[in-house]
């Protein structure tokens, strides 16, 4: 039952299996919200509604279309997945997209084309993308998915069909983690927290060794609290080791959810393994993420909340709070904010957390 893969996001699963039923589909559709709220999954079990003969308009999540389109095997569905490592989708990507949707159905009953994380279209590929919307070829929808939909032109969202997915709630991430994940419940409530409203954010982090991770930084920002930052540079100097074991563990938000269904044409280009410096990069990111959060509820122990993203640190986030106050708290909350911006631009991890470490410590009064 594919569509019962998609968790939490009722009102779009509920208009697109009406989409089915009145046999209204359109060319283009974009399914529009977060990172890793299931818009990839949702596009793969819009293909199997599409291709399921056994139960059309729904797929029954086990005939020979069903699992061709799970395992991205289906001759008539075309995936844009473009290295996740690689900003932009490339025009080759795009070339074989315009290609397959022109060619006559392998199979007679139409095409599907999916166009994951769609804003990292240049202008040539977004323009491509338009004129095949332009004149949409019969019985071919493509669906783009999108974090950023401002990001794509007014030309190519205009003649898409919108569909919207929301965030999470943490509840409801917390219960995936438990249940797909096999993950512990106190582990799960606290990445759950983390992950804004995105199962493929919590996944990432899982896949980090998170709770590992958690603790040293725990431990560093102490260092820190006491004017001492060479704990915090080892710990930040053992990221890429830790990010590495993650296996699968992916920087981009949704990369959970793009690597989980379906290669097409495009896919098979940049299988390669992440450089050391995407590994650096990826690790210095997440853990800003973990400092974000440990520095946010020192700032809420200092407001005097008790509504902890880490409450198992609850004590520790108390004698952090003791030592910098709301004020300092939510300096040091600035400097990571920056530091994970400075990351985000490509700028050289051990810079930039030197740099943070420094800013931090001061943060605390020291010079
Ligand atoms: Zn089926």
């Amino acid at each position: 039952m594919p569509w019962a893969d998609i968790v939490g996001q009722e009102p779009a699963v509920a208009y697109l299996r009406s989409v089915f039923r009145r046999g209204r589909l359109a060319h283009g559709y974009l399914f529009a919200g977060p990172a890793g709220t299931g818009k990839r999954t949702a596009a793969g079990a819009f293909a199997a509604a599409f291709f399921c003969r056994v139960l059309p308009g729904e797929g029954c999540g086990a005939c020979r279309d069903c699992s061709r389109v799970a395992s991205g095997q289906h001759p008539d569905l075309f995936v844009a997945d473009a290295d996740p490592s690689e900003r932009e989708i490339r025009k080759a990507v795009l070339d074989a997209l315009t290609e397959a949707v022109h060619r006559s159905p392998l199979e007679g009953r139409g095409r599907v084309a999916i166009v994951p994380v769609a804003e990292r279209m240049n202008e040539t590929s977004a323009n491509m993308l338009l004129k095949t919307l332009e004149e949409p070829p019969p019985a071919t929808v493509l669906i783009l998915t999108s974090e950023a939909p401002e990001g794509l032109p007014e030309t190519v969202r205009s003649r898409l069909q919108r569909v919207r997915f929301g965030r999470l709630p943490a509840g409801t991430v917390a219960r995936v983690l438990r249940e797909k994940l096999g993950m512990g419940a106190k582990e799960a409530e606290t990445l759950a927290a983390m992950a804004d409203g995105s199962i493929g954010r919590a996944i990432r982090l899982a896949g980090g060794r998170f709770t590992e991770m958690r603790g040293a930084l725990m431990d560093a920002v102490e260092g820190i609290a006491r004017g001492d930052f060479r704990e915090f540079a080892r710990t930040m100097a053992g990221m890429e080791s830790e990010v590495s074991a993650g296996a699968g563990a992916e920087e981009e938000d949704g990369a959970a959810e793009r690597g989980e269904a379906g290669a097409g044409a495009g896919a098979g280009e940049g299988e390669g393994k992440a450089t050391k410096t995407e590994l650096r990069r990826r690790g210095g990111l997440l853990a800003m993420e973990i400092l974000r959060s440990l520095y946010r509820d020192a700032a809420a122990a200092a407001a005097g909340s008790d509504r902890l993203i880490n409450p198992d640190f609850r004590e520790r986030a108390a004698d952090i709070a003791s030592r910098l106050g709301l004020d300092g708290a939510l300096e040091a909350m600035e400097h990571v904010s920056f530091a994970d911006f400075c990351i985000r631009r490509n700028c050289h991890v051990d810079l930039v957390c030197r740099v943070l470490g420094e800013r931090l410590v001061r943060a605390h009064g020291y010079r």
